[in-house]
């Protein structure tokens, strides 16, 4: 723990990962384990951070938001629970797009997150904070939460591996809500198998939350080993013609099928006819339920609280100062597809093509047991590159939202890097693997053999060696 503080000291300045650090109850966390005042658990002693959308007692807890500013949770949400449990050590609340929305940790009131790469670039997002801070050797774990991307997003722009478990299969008791029927909480490590044991630990069902599915997750370790030679992997060729598809990430996708093929598993080609439609339908329904969800900060029965005349214009300017503008974004659009003459046009029919979208991936998987894609269309862009263009910014979620859609679960791992010829630095890569609802255990073990075939994973950005040579520093 004292290890990765120290290089939490020198790194946090450049990277800005964490929104608060938590060392003084981490030494305790840690001390408490030192005396073995409990059995030691599968984290034991593990520094972990948690992306700030999940709830921690006696620790401020803000999804990244104004309006959240000053609240201290009087109850620990399950997942900082169970990783407690398990021995692991918080060191901090790691930043993200405020509410989750976002793909580039910028919607922020504060600093954007830094890439560890090339600290002039986005870290992605929103769970930018967990990402860089595993990335950069803060912490060798962390959780996010991702709603249409957001573990896997920027897990592949740091060149970590991101986990997004199948809805149902974590718990959502404690983690603040953006779109509950998509959002998911999940594992950022630097390899598969950690990815596989943080998940491990927050799995399985929870009585506080009625989404969770009671099936456990099985032998999740088990499956980062077990040989992936004869799996099926699907190709959906033509969401590979994307006009925003970037050369580099196209040329690494194809080169990982080639390693997916030298492992033994064979390229079997997919159609996803709804695929050109996720976007739309994700950014209709995630809008309209963080609407629901984000009504409740009205500064009366939630959030911070600007007093005006009277309860209206109370509401009115707590909310106006409370939230930054692509939340209210968010608000306006689904208050929009939301309302009694337009429920049928947008969101009724959102939710019909979500069927017909979820539909498409279970007829893909009577012929395959994962589907490969490109995580993100394009590496890390620069800080505020993107930011003017709300739509840009949303079609870099194009081989995302379809698992959050459907319900599957999606793993990114890290499958190359830019050539740092063409003006732009070395900038990781990420693969995304898709498998069938609650198929954790396919997804895992086809991304452990990629894993076990390259050395993309063991590649650290320049700034992680600047105190691996302090005593008791991470490995
Ligand atoms: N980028 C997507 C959005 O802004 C996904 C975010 C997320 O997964 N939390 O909605």
């Amino acid at each position: 723990v004292e290890g990765h503080l120290a290089q939490i000291d020198t790194i946090e300045p450049i990277v800005r990962a964490l929104l608060l650090r938590t060392d003084a109850h981490a030494r305790a966390q840690a001390a408490e384990l030192d005396h073995r005042r409990r059995p030691a658990g599968l984290l034991a002693g593990v520094p972990v951070v948690l992306k700030d959308a999940f709830v921690t007692k006696g620790i401020a807890t803000t999804a990244n938001s104004r309006v959240l500013a000053g609240w201290i949770p009087p109850y620990d949400g399950t997942h900082a629970a169970r990783l407690a449990d398990a021995g692991a050590v918080l060191v901090g609340k790691a930043a993200m797009d405020e509410f989750a929305m976002g793909s580039s940790s910028e919607n922020v009131p504060g600093d954007p997150v830094h890439n560890p790469w090339a600290p002039d670039r986005v870290a992605g997002g929103s769970s930018g904070g967990t990402a860089a801070a595993v990335a950069a050797g803060m912490v060798p774990l962390g959780l996010g939460t991702d709603t249409g991307g957001s573990i896997r997003q920027p897990a592949a722009m740091c060149g970590v591996v991101g986990l997004k478990p199948s809805y149902g299969r974590v718990s959502r008791f404690g983690m603040i809500a953006f779109g509950s029927s998509l959002d998911q909480a999940g594992t950022i490590a630097r390899n598969v198998r950690d990815a596989a044991l943080g998940l491990s630990v927050i799995a399985g069902h929870d009585p506080l939350d009625p989404t969770s599915i009671a099936a456990p997750p099985g032998d999740l370790l088990g499956a980062c080993e077990r040989s992936c030679a004869g799996m099926r992997v699907g190709v959906h060729r033509r969401a590979l013609e994307l006009p925003g598809l970037d050369p580099e990430v196209h040329a690494a996708f194809a080169a990982s099928l080639e390693v997916l093929r030298d492992c033994g598993m064979t390229l079997v080609d997919i159609e996803l006819p709804h695929f050109e439609l996720a976007i739309a339908t994700y950014y209709v329904i995630c809008a309209a339920e963080a609407a629901s969800n984000l009504a409740r900060y009205d500064g009366v029965r939630y959030g911070r609280r600007v007093p005006a005349e009277d309860l209206a214009r109370t509401i009115e300017a707590s909310r106006s100062a409370g939230f930054g503008a692509e939340v209210k974004r968010r608000i306006l659009l689904g208050t929009f597809v939301l309302r009694k003459d337009g429920y049928d046009a947008y969101y009724g029919r959102a939710q019909r093509v979500r069927t017909a979208i979820a539909r498409d991936y279970d007829d893909a998987f009577a012929c395959c047991d994962v589907i490969a894609t490109p995580t993100s269309p394009v590496p890390a862009f620069r800080i505020g590159e993107r930011a003017a263009d709300p739509l840009a910014m949303y079609l870099s979620d194009v081989f995302t939202v379809g698992a959050n859609l459907a319900g599957l679960p999606g793993i990114s791992i890290p499958a190359g890097f830019t050539a740092a010829t063409t003006g732009r630095p070395r900038l990781p890569i990420g693969l995304q693997l898709l498998g069938p609802h609650l198929g954790e255990a396919a997804l895992l073990t086809a991304a452990a053999g990629h894993e076990a075939a390259t050395a993309w994973h063991r590649e650290r950005p320049p700034i992680f060696a600047v105190t691996l040579e302090a005593p008791g520093a991470p490995p």
